[in-house]
This record gives C-alpha cells, structure tokens and sequence, in this order.
C-alpha cells in the first residue's frame, strides 16, 4: 500500500505557546500531529521579548525566552514533527479534511481532516502606509540586526526596537496602552534625546504613565506624516507606533471564517471549533480569553481533547 507522507492526523499552524500545547496533548493522547511555524524557532511572542514572566504562578522569574525554550523540550519529549522556517499562505477544504499549503525550504501541501489555527497576532500598522510590524520569517529581526525595521518607523513591540540605537534621537511613540508607555520608558532609559508620546486617550498601567513626564504626554487627536517624520509638524528621528493587535489568519480566506465583532476568530467556547467543521482556533489568533501563556497553554489542550472526542465519534 503507497503511504501518502503529506497525511497526517492534524495539522497544527504556530509554534507559540497555544500551537505547542496542542500537539503536545494531541501526541500524548496518541495521535499524529505536524506542527507548522513560520520562525526558526518555536516559541511564537515568547521568544520575541526578554522580560521576566511574572504572569505565570508556576514559572517564577522565569523570562520569555526560556518559556519558549521549554516549549521546545515539551515538543521533543512528545516526539512531534516539525516543520520550522516554514509558512501556511493556504488552507482549503477538500473532499476528506483540508490541503494546507506551505511555503519554506521545500514547498508542500500537507492533508489532514483537522487543522489548527495557533497563528497569533501582529501588530497594527500605521493607517494610510504599507508598514507592517516585522514578520516571524524575517530571522535579521529576530537575531537583533537592524534591517526589517522600516527605516524611522517601529511598528508593535519585539526585537526590532531593542536593536534600534535610541542614543541622541527625538523619538515620537503614538499610542496609549501599556505597549506604548512601557516602550517610551525603554527609548528614555536607552539614551533618546527626549520622548513624546501621543495618545488618543491614556488607557496604560498607572505604574507606567507615572513614570513619564507629563509634558511629554500629548492627549487628543494629532497628526501623523510617515513620509515627513512628523507628528503635529515636529519632527522625530523615530517614530514607534503601538495601535493594539490584529489576529494573523489571512491565509485561511478559503475558509470563509466567521470573526468576533473584534476581528478575531470565532470559535465554539467549550471545543475551540470554528464556524467551518474540523478547523479549530487557539490563542491569541481567537482571543478566546485574557492573551497570555497560560490561557493559550489551555486553550491548546481544550482543542487537543476536542480533536480526540471528534476522532472517537467519527471512528476515523
Ligand atoms: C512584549 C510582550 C510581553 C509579554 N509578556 C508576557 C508574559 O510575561 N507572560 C505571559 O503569559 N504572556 C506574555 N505576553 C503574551 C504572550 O506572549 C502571548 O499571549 C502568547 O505568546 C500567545 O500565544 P499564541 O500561541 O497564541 O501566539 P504566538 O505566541 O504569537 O505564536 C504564534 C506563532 O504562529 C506563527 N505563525 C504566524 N503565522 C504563521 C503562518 N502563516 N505559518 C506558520 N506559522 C505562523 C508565528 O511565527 C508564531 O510563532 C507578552 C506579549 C508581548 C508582546
């Protein structure tokens, strides 16, 4: 008998916390799990920032970075195929499941009769300009290097802004979460020449918006000029833009998703199943919960144990 290699039992797309966790769970209830991600690395946000993990009881000062790692462990320990430096651009419906196509080193369209969308969030751009927050497959970002940045213009948190050079720079930061005060903080402390940060309303951590001078702190509507390094007509050296999170799943169009009124993707609250049957959706790609480690851990084996009664119902 010919054994189709490209089949597997479920495919699973993102290697963060969320994708990681499913097919952990998926191989220990003695399944065959691919687990697909864009990055060198599995570890999704994680592997992204540097700052200890005080939002996880279980971890006591444990950083991102070495959560990512023990991510990676978990994987190896559950013996699951990976597939790394490699990104999903499709997701269609077939007779039997889904052909998920992958673009990397070698291009190939898997097969499976469940997929797992664990792709995360990027950051939202700049209205009005074509610059994007740095893709996990740009690995020159990822390792530090200053190229994938755009130039003057930061968009989201991440490596990017810690390989930027602040010293002596007038940098503008636009937006009022956490992302945004807690990054002025970090261009003040890396030698900017001064910080002003522009905001619609001010919606961060007191902890944060009390450390920044009040007269750096500009409430109301402004104006941006990418083009000009502007904002209200002064002009910045930087210009870092945090405008909150959009899911990453356009590479599923050909599943016609139904989405939250926020833009996420709408799943089932007890098995994580989308609208579109044997697709379920984890993380931060579905917002199901508060977007942290532990909620996408969860969510990862909600999605697992799903897949499991499904299988067991279906007898396949
Ligand atoms: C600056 C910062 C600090 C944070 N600090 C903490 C903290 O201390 N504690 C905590 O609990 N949470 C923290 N978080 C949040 C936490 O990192 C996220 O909630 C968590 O990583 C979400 O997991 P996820 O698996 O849903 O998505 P992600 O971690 O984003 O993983 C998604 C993965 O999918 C991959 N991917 C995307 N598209 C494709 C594609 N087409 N094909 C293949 N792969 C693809 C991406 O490369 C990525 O690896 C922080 C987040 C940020 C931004």
């Amino acid at each position: 008998m010919l054994v189709d290699r490209n089949r597997h039992e479920a495919v699973v797309i993102g290697g963060g916390p969320a994708g990681s966790s499913c097919a952990v769970w998926l191989a220990h209830l003695g399944f065959a799990p691919i687990l697909i991600e864009a990055g060198s690395r599995i570890g999704g946000l994680c592997r992204l920032h540097s700052f200890r993990d005080d939002w996880n009881a279980s971890l006591p000062g444990v950083t991102g970075p070495q959560v990512a790692d023990n991510l990676e462990v978990s994987l190896a320990h559950a013996k699951v195929p990976l597939l790394l430096s490699h990104t999903v651009t499709g997701v269609e419906p077939t007779g039997d499941g889904f052909a998920v196509a992958v673009s990397g080193v070698r291009d190939v369209v898997l097969r499976a009769p469940y997929v797992v969308l664990a792709t995360g969030v990027t950051a939202r751009g700049l209205p009005g300009t074509n610059i994007a927050a740095p893709k996990a497959e740009d690995s020159s970002v990822r390792q530090g290097s200053a190229s994938g940045t755009h130039g003057a213009v930061l968009i989201g948190p991440g490596e990017h802004i810690v390989a930027k050079d602040f010293r002596d720079k007038r940098v503008a930061v636009l937006g009022g979460g956490d992302n945004a005060f807690e990054n002025a903080l970090y261009a003040m402390r890396h030698g900017a020449s001064s910080v002003d940060l522009y905001a619609r309303t001010v919606r961060a951590q007191r902890q944060f918006v009390r450390q920044v001078p009040v007269a750096h702190v500009h409430a109301g509507k402004y104006r941006v000029d990418a083009a000009a390094q502007a904002v209200n007509g002064n002009h910045y050296d930087v210009i870092m833009v945090f405008y909150g999170w959009e899911p990453i799943v356009d590479y599923a169009a050909g599943l016609k998703l139904r989405r939250t009124a926020r833009g996420y993707v709408a799943t089932d609250a007890v098995t994580a199943q989308t609208s579109c049957a044997g697709v379920y959706a984890i993380g931060e790609v579905a917002q199901r919960q508060h977007p942290c480690v532990v909620t996408a851990l969860a969510d990862g084996v909600v999605a697992a144990k799903a897949i499991q009664a499904s299988i067991e119902q279906n007898g396949s």
